[in-house]
């Protein structure tokens, strides 16, 4: 058993010959938000996609609120209910309007009423600032309102923890803001979140914890402030500067 809401235990994962986890070990506490930082290539999209079961690690064991996601009897639906995610590209239903690309899920895999699922997803469009737009479509917002249709979507699984996955990384300088602003009050209002960004003032201001991955391991993990005024190692010192 397992008392955080994410544990990974030696996580592996291989691509055929390439080796791009190589023993992850990480803890997340209920109302945490821990952010991923690290260059390209160095493994944080497979953490977080390992975490649902998008990808298949090859050794090693993750936890989920004490269920042991690894284990093959595992039910993945109920876990996928439990972990929310969003990604740099927003995969909206372009037919669907806002609010039923928001309500989807809970009608067809919770199998909420119509008029439930339309109270939260209304409820949570609200909360992302997207009241005026619940019969838009995608094509007729911006990215940034697109991103935060998305966010609103995962939350209205109920998940008891999100990953976020390069979320602002596709958007305009200008949209960027808005996701961000989004994803903090989330924060403060006690979600736990593990964020893979390139943003630093977001991992500075809201993360509780910086993890630095490189080559498929973990380099450093620090508080925010630590880490960005005293890092304790060689190679964390060469990734600030190069984002300087
Ligand atoms: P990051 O998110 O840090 O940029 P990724 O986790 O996406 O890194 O990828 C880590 C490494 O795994 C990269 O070298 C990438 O090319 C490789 N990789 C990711 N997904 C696959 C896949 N489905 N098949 C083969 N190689 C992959
Ligand atoms: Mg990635």
């Amino acid at each position: 058993m397992s008392q955080y809401m994410v544990e990974l235990q030696d996580l592996h994962k291989q691509f055929g010959e390439l080796e791009v986890l190589k023993g992850i070990n990480m803890q997340v506490k209920k109302g945490e938000v821990v952010v991923i930082l690290g260059p390209s290539g160095s493994g944080k999209s497979t953490i977080l996609r390992c975490i649902n079961r998008l990808e298949e690690p090859t050794s090693g064991k993750i936890f989920v609120e004490g269920i042991e996601v690894t284990d093959r009897r595992t039910d993945l639906n109920k876990i996928r209910q439990r972990v929310g995610m969003v990604f740099q590209q927003f995969n909206l239903f372009p037919h669907m309007t806002a609010l039923q690309n928001v309500t989807l899920a809970p009608i067809k895999v919770q199998k909420k009423s119509k008029a439930e699922a339309e109270t939260l997803g209304k409820e949570l469009l609200k909360k992302v600032g997207l009241e005026q737009k619940i019969n838009s479509y995608p094509m007729q917002l911006s990215g940034g309102q697109q991103q935060r249709v998305a966010i609103a979507r995962a939350l209205a699984m109920k998940p008891d923890v999100m990953l976020f996955d390069e979320v602002t990384s596709a958007l305009d300088p200008e949209l960027v803001k808005e996701v961000l602003d989004v994803m903090r009050n989330l924060a403060m209002d006690g979600m736990t979140m593990m964020v893979v960004t390139h943003e630093m003032n977001f991992a500075r201001e809201v993360g509780d914890r910086v993890v630095l991955m490189d080559g498929g391991v973990i380099v450093e993990e620090n508080t925010p402030d630590q880490f960005f005024t005293n890092p304790r190692h060689e190679r964390t010192k060469k990734f600030l500067n190069m984002i300087k």
